[in-house]
């Protein structure tokens, strides 16, 4: 390999390494939600926020691979500061996770762009995720799929998130207080599935509750150090097809997955 290649090689080693989990109204419409609701700021700053959501997609996103016009709209519309605290608004558009309580945290945009790329949504999906935290990546699901379905662990978190998402108008995403190991039986089969905590191994539940064919992104690997972010296709016989993306650092799982 070329000297050149060698440090484009190490550069996205460590985008991906750096880009543990966990994160202005929008101008910009949501594709499948038109105007979200109210925003906690005015006129002027929801420009600015526009403007930095811009600059997010083009320097932190396009510039990193990422190509999907559906996960570039969606990641230009989404209010991110509207799903962090306010004294923190000024960091909601940088390039690294940020703290929502708990101990928690919002994965850095490009990781949230990444993840919803390698589920291949075209519209029409039903996605579970595990892990809603702040609500922000439900929110960017959202924008594309019909429905999203997600499970926090934490009700404090659960709660928060549920109201932003209403108040900022993802009437389409279904929120849930618990444990989310066992996935959520009652509304499978799902098209896609997502996991923003590090897991230790696959759950078994989510590939059954998936449709063949249908995608799970996941960080599987060691709570607490680096895990392999995978993306696995559900087959019709034999084991989902897997393929590893990049080495990231995600929060370490909650409840009965943590005694794995
Ligand atoms: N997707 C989130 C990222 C949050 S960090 C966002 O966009 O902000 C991961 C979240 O997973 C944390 O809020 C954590 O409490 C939650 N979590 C950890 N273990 C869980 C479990 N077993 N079931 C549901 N949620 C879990």
């Amino acid at each position: 390999m070329t000297t050149a290649g060698k440090r484009r090689l190490v550069v996205v080693a460590w985008l991906c390494l750096a880009s543990a989990s966990a994160t202005v109204p929008g101008l910009t419409a949501c594709a499948r939600n038109g105007d979200h609701g109210p925003g906690r700021e005015g006129n002027s700053m929801a420009a600015e926020f526009a403007r930095r959501r811009q600059t997010m997609v083009d320097r932190q996103i396009k510039a990193r691979g990422i190509r999907d016009p559906l996960v570039l709209e969606a990641m230009r519309s989404v209010p991110r500061h509207e799903f962090v605290p306010e004294s923190i608004w000024h960091d909601a558009y940088e390039d690294h996770p940020l703290p929502i309580g708990k101990g928690q945290t919002i994965s850095q945009p490009y990781i949230v762009a990444l993840m919803t790329e390698a589920l291949a949504l075209h519209g029409g999906e039903r996605v579970l995720e595990l892990g809603t935290g702040s609500g922000y990546q439900a929110a960017v699901l959202a924008c594309i799929a019909d429905s999203v379905y997600t499970i926090e662990y934490f009700p404090e978190l659960a709660a928060d998130a549920a109201n932003d998402l209403r108040r900022c108008g993802y009437g389409n995403v279904v929120t849930r207080a618990g444990d989310g190991w066992l996935g959520w039986p009652e509304q499978a089969p799902f098209d896609a599935a997502i996991v923003t905590f590090a897991a230790p191994e696959v759950p078994p539940a989510l590939v059954e509750q998936l449709v063949v064919g249908g995608r799970l992104c996941i960080p599987v690997g060691t709570p607490g150090g680096v895990q392999k972010l995978m993306v696995y296709t559900k087959q019709d016989r034999g084991e989902p097809v897997a393929e590893f993306l990049c080495a990231v650092r995600f929060v370490p799982v909650q409840g009965e997955g943590a005694g794995r």
